[in-house]
């Protein structure tokens, strides 16, 4: 969504370290793909919907978080042996 990258720009720290900030409401994170998601949840209303039951999460990451901790469909977060 062109929305979302329109409204994301590059903000450099004291330290070199390149941060993400969203121009709706200045908020600064650290990752692109953390600005995304608060750019869908908080501005666009975008939801996930749980495949699983019926519960809806505000951001990718919370539903991934959702589905780990309720579902424990998810492996690849297992450590390597
Ligand atoms: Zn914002
Ligand atoms: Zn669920």
């Amino acid at each position: 969504m062109e929305i979302i990258t329109s409204n994301m720009r590059n903000v450099v720290a004291d330290d070199g370290t390149v941060l993400w900030q969203c121009a709706l409401c200045q908020k600064i994170v650290k990752s692109k793909n953390h600005l995304r998601e608060h750019i869908e949840g908080q501005h666009l209303n975008v939801t996930y919907p749980c495949s699983e039951c019926d519960k809806t999460l505000c951001s990718r990451g919370a539903l991934r978080m959702h589905i780990h901790r309720n579902h424990k469909k998810v492996n690849c977060l297992s450590p390597t042996l």
